[in-house]
């Protein structure tokens, strides 16, 4: 798979050299390619903003310039047919809030482009004009706050997609009980050596040996805890999968 990057500050984004993404990359798993928006620029001072229409504070980030990099990034400019699905990301907080679904449907595109922004945001013709060109955009927002950049909502989506590609993660049974996957739930919480710290005993049963027993325990904590810190998933679980998973433990 091949993610794109475009940003102002590249430097950001250097922390996707380390661990498992960064292996990743080098087993040649991940083509992640960090692009410096400011190399499509046509001014000596390298100009990404201007001031907005219509007034108001702060700076927006010029159409040309970012219409320049994604045409290029794409693969728009030499007229040919961009190979595979490609889909343009602009992380925004008025954007459709980023979940586990979204991110495994990412995982299976070939091409994402992740396009930050920076100051009051991008000048909102980018994201149509792709889209009416036929590129599959989505803006995507990471919750209900505000960052001062789209790069740390790019560092996010390349790490939570490229867990899922195959290989990256050394154990693939790691991504079947997570929280969020698809039973629906949060995970049980986990424990390692020592049995005893800080007056603290691990849970008799995991020591028990039974996995039928353990199983059973952690689906019921799951289920606990959902209910508990999320209520709001409770409400979208199937009482049909509920039953169907509450029978095979
Ligand atoms: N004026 C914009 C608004 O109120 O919607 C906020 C712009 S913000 C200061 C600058 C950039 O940070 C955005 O263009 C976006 O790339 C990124 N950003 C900020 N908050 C975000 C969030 N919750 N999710 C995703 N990206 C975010």
């Amino acid at each position: 798979m091949r993610i794109d990057v475009v940003t102002i500050f590249p430097g950001y984004l250097d922390a996707l050299d380390l661990s498992l993404v960064g292996k990743a990359r080098r087993d040649g798993l991940l083509d992640l390619r960090v692009h410096d928006l400011r190399d499509w620029t046509t001014d000596r001072h390298r100009t990404v903003d201007d001031t907005p229409f219509g007034g108001g504070a702060g700076m927006v980030m010029r159409p040309d310039v970012w219409g320049r990099a994604l045409d290029d990034v794409l693969g728009r400019t030499g007229g040919g047919d961009p190979a595979g699905r490609q889909v343009l990301l602009v992380p925004t907080p008025s954007g459709e809030r980023l979940t586990q679904r979204t991110v495994e449907d990412l995982a299976t595109v070939d091409q994402l482009v992740l396009a930050c922004g920076r100051y009051e945001g991008i000048d909102a013709r980018v994201a149509e004009h792709y889209a009416d060109a036929g590129v599959e955009v989505r803006e995507f927002s990471l919750g209900d706050y505000v960052l001062n950049g789209g790069e740390v909502a790019a560092l996010v989506v390349v790490e939570a997609v490229a867990r899922l590609l195959p290989g990256v993660v050394g154990n693939p049974q790691s991504l079947v009980e997570e929280s969020h996957g698809a039973a629906g739930l949060l995970e049980y919480p986990v424990y390692t050596k020592p049995p005893a710290w800080a007056g603290r005993e691990v849970p008799e049963i995991l020591l028990s040996g039974h996995h039928g027993n353990i199983a059973r325990w952690r689906r019921d904590l799951a289920l606990e805890r959902t209910a508990e810190r999320r209520p709001d998933m409770v409400g979208t679980l199937d009482p049909a999968d509920l039953d169907r998973r509450d029978r095979a433990v």
